[in-house]
């Protein structure tokens, strides 16, 4: 599908990956080790790396040049991991989604005794501590999660929210993903990017790919939250 090449600089590519560009190999051969220590260094250093990781979805078909072509460099690792990457939470990785739930109650939070439907029912319940707020919100079904999210938008938000909503948000991602069934769906992705790209102008949780958007964005298609705190759960359960 999205595979990229990896080719000599010299021949005709996309992008340049070498030194140095953001995604240059940050070890150096002779210095860091031989062509296998920099490559290996590289990798793991890329998955710590989620800044990096947020933006692995531009290189989806791109060619990627290099000086190292035909040996090995970390571009393969690039590639790897950007073909292995998630960057839409819907269809078969819809159980990636805050919107993800079922009739059977996948997808859904117990918290403090409350069943909430979705992470996104729990999330925007979290935004005010009145209880009859957070019953009106425990009380939709999962399909209603966006019905949750314009409740959200219109409750007076508790004055530290802005502070805790990333704890709040990760929090309800560990209690998401306790279940057995989603831990091993999430465990199985490590450790490619994950990453919401989005055409919702979403730049905080996700990234904006809309074409209208792109010039505007230049190099910030946005923050990619979500995907991070994914992956932060994702590597408490390793
Ligand atoms: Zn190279
Ligand atoms: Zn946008």
């Amino acid at each position: 599908m999205s595979h990229p090449l990896v080719v000599h600089k010299k021949f005709p590519h996309d992008v340049y990956c070498g030194r140095p560009s953001k995604w240059g190999n940050p070890f150096e051969i002779g210095k860091d080790g031989d062509r296998t220590e920099v490559i290996f260094k590289h990798r793991a250093w890329l998955i710590k790396n989620h800044e990096l990781m947020a933006q692995m979805w531009e290189l989806q078909d791109l060619t990627l040049g290099c000086w190292c072509a035909p040996q090995d460099c970390h571009c393969d690792t690039l590639a790897q991991f950007t073909e292995n990457g998630i960057y839409v939470f819907g269809g078969e990785n819809e159980w990636l989604s805050n919107f993800y739930g079922d009739d059977e109650g996948a997808g859904s939070i117990e918290y403090f005794g409350t069943t909430y439907a979705t992470n996104e029912h729990f999330f925007q319940a979290m935004k005010n501590k009145d209880p009859e707020y957070r019953q009106s919100i425990a009380e939709l079904p999962w399909y209603a999660a966006g019905k949750a999210k314009s409740l959200g938008r219109q409750v007076i938000l508790r004055p530290d929210w802005d502070a805790i909503k990333n704890e709040v948000m990760v929090h309800g991602l560990r209690l998401k993903f306790a279940d057995k069934y989603l831990a091993d769906k999430l465990a199985a992705t490590y450790p490619y990017p994950l990453t919401e790209c989005n055409v919702w102008h979403d730049v905080y949780w996700g990234v904006c790919v809309s074409s209208r958007c792109r010039p505007r964005h230049a190099n910030h298609y946005g923050q990619n939250v979500l995907g991070r705190l994914l992956m932060q759960v994702r590597e408490e359960m390793s």
